[in-house]
């Protein structure tokens, strides 16, 4: 009997098959690279013994250096040093000309669209210089994996900002393609920082993840609802960090150590570099000492708290901001994760775990948190895990159906349904002897189709002329694991039938979906109303075709002279207010056509039924 072979639940069965991923933080100052290694995620050492990558790039004549090496040179080559070039990426030649001037660069004009960098290697773009961040990444991750040895790396999983749109995502990825590496999948870094405290793993939710570095604050909504994560909105201050904090103690400084206002460069870079070190010991002491030439002082926990208070307040107010584009209250946040630096100062985590009434996870070192978080995912994708720990795939981000009369939109299948899914639903024609069915598909939450994504228009053709509601379209919505959405019409009498094939995430960022989904919450109500205004117009439309049609018909012989005037008054009364913007309105009128039609109506079956009878014996219907 052949012997089954154990594995502990979650490792692949045979270690040497074990595939060797990667997770990466590109960021603005700082980079770094971490694996799953025995179950276990963990940085790995770039530069010397610090896992930490200084995101700077020198091109020298025919060489290139990255990292801390590369950040030393900014002050005395600084046109060959590139420092913070993530904020460059996906940026054309024209946002250059916008905030260029503020880069110590020189540009040389453009490189495929892209900004083009002159330096002493020739011109560079962001793309070039990011993949040299990137690439340096890459081979201490093969290094410390495989010894360098053999194919390197199976695959990466790469960070960036929530709010990244199309290009600047499209630019990370052409970024390590150019480096050499397969990326599995880029991952909103606030994500990352909660799969690093493992909250994928747990409830459904919503979590905060306050991200505050040297120059930079991000506050993300997040909602995990099945083990996938939404951005529900994305806030900050692209210039408000650790170093905000620094001007402001070497400004108390300044005063305590009673030197002027009118301070020079050399000065003020001495005074900030004793403020950034009072800062950051006195996460670890309850005061510290000062000494600024003969002056003497004391730093302590209360005056600091003083001092930050108001930078404080302005990332909490960037947080309620950001709540409030979510939709929802402060004590809607299930879990707060802090990330960044600058949140190992106390009185940050004090703050904000007073703001949102709970205290934030930061067990784990607030510079690794998103790379770590990157590092478990990418175990997962390159298929060392279950798959059932996947993320983000497995639901439709954005509810998909079709267009019905008047422009709204029938959901077939709602948003964060889990693939593979079939839904179907029948339609009807709206006019007699219509023949052709145009089926527009869309995706979106809204209830306008103008406001929702189109992904595909098709006709069904050959159905056979009927009255008006009488053909039976069943449309059916199929949407298999890889996302991708078929759709096919049938009419049921006849068995004509039509259909398409869409890719429906296809372009579709997630800051898009996030979007469209903000969209809707903050429509939500507006939706509704119109939705009721435009039902009841449809309505009405109906309605009125359909009574004129009648009285075209034998309007002349079954009404008194009377009714037809009354009748046709209660048209043009259903017809002001079809034109007007009160649903109620309309119904009401709609009732009153209805009621005054009603005679009419019930003459005209009597007609039809002595037409059909005419020329039969009565007892060939009892057959
Ligand atoms: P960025 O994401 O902008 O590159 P980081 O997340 O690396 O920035 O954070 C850098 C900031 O963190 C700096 O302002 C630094 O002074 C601050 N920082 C680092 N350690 C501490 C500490 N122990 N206490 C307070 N602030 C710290
Ligand atoms: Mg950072």
């Amino acid at each position: 009997m052949a012997l089954l072979q154990i594995s502990e639940p979650g490792q692949s069965p045979e270690p040497h098959q074990r595939k060797y991923a990667v997770g990466i933080d590109l960021g603005t100052t700082n980079s770094l690279v971490a694996t799953v290694r025995d179950g276990s995620a963990e940085a790995i050492a770039v530069e010397g013994d610090s896992v930490i990558l200084s995101s700077a790039v020198h091109y020298g004549k025919d060489t290139v250096t990255v990292g801390a090496e590369a950040r030393a040179r900014a002050v005395q080559d600084p046109y060959n040093t590139i420092l913070s070039i993530k904020r460059l990426m996906g940026r054309g030649v024209d946002d250059i000309r916008r905030f260029g001037d503020q880069l110590p660069y020189h540009f040389a004009g453009s490189d495929g669209g892209m900004p083009a960098i002159e330096t002493a290697a020739g011109p560079v773009n962001p793309v070039q210089v990011s993949a040299e961040i990137l690439k340096t990444l890459a081979r201490r991750g093969r290094e410390a994996l495989c010894g360098g040895e053999g194919g390197g790396l199976d695959g990466a999983v790469i960070t960036v900002p929530a709010y990244f749109d199309d290009a600047q995502r499209q630019a990370t990825k052409d970024a390590a393609k150019l480096a050499g590496l397969k990326v599995l999948r880029l991952l909103n870094e606030p994500t990352a920082a909660a799969v690093a405290y493992g909250l994928d793993q747990g409830e459904e939710g919503v979590i905060a993840v306050y991200d505050l570095g040297g120059g930079t604050f991000d506050i993300s909504i997040l909602r995990l609802s099945r083990g996938v994560f939404e951005v529900l909105s994305t806030g900050g201050d692209t210039a408000l960090g650790g170093d905000d904090f620094d001007r402001c103690i070497a400004t108390w400084l300044a005063a305590q150590a009673g030197l002027g206002a009118d301070l020079d460069a050399a000065t003020q870079r001495r005074l900030l570099g004793c403020a950034c070190h009072a800062k950051e010991s006195l996460t670890s002491n309850e005061q510290v000492a000062l000494r600024y030439g003969d002056w003497q002082g004391v730093l302590d926990q209360v005056t600091l708290a003083e001092l930050l208070d108001p930078l404080i307040d302005k990332t909490l107010r960037a947080c309620k901001r950001a709540l409030r584009d979510a939709n929802i209250g402060v004590d809607a946040v299930q879990e707060v994760v802090l990330v960044g630096g600058s949140t190992r100062t106390l009185r940050v985590r004090e703050r904000v775990a007073q703001y949102f009434d709970r205290p934030p996870h930061a067990a784990l070192d607030p510079d690794q948190v998103v790379a770590i978080g990157a590092a478990l995912q990418a175990d997962v994708l390159v298929g060392n895990k279950s798959s059932e720990a996947l993320l983000l795939l497995d639901v439709i981000p954005l509810s998909l159906g079709i267009e019905t009369m008047g422009g709204l939109t029938e959901k077939l299948i709602t948003r964060n349904t889990t693939i593979p899914v079939s839904k179907a639903q029948e339609f009807t024609t709206f006019k007699d002897g219509q023949t052709a069915m145009a089926i527009h598909v869309v995706q979106g939450e809204r209830e306008w189709v103008s406001h929702c994504r189109s992904l595909a228009r098709f006709e069904l053709r050959g159905i056979p002329p009927m009255v008006a509601g009488a053909a039976h379209i069943r449309v059916t919505f199929q949407v298999d694991a890889d996302g991708l959405l078929s759709v096919t019409a049938v009419e049921k009498s006849s068995g004509v039938s039509a259909d398409i094939t869409v890719k429906p995430s296809y372009g579709l960022e997630d800051k898009v979906i996030a979007r469209m989904l903000q969209e809707s919450y903050t429509h939500a109500a507006e939706d509704i109303a119109l939705r009721a205004l435009r039902e009841a117009q449809v309505e009405a439309e109906r309605t009125l075709e359909s009574l004129l049609a009648a009285l075209r018909e034998n309007g002349a012989q079954l009404l008194e002279e009377r009714e037809l005037n009354q009748l046709e008054r209660a048209m043009e009364a259903l017809r002001l207010a079809h034109n007007g913007a009160d649903a109620t309105e309309i119904r009401r009128r709609m009732e009153t056509l209805n009621t005054l039609s009603e005679p009419f109506a019930a003459r005209r079956m009597d007609a039809s039924i002595k037409r059909a009878m005419q020329g039969h014996r009565l007892d060939e219907f009892d057959q």
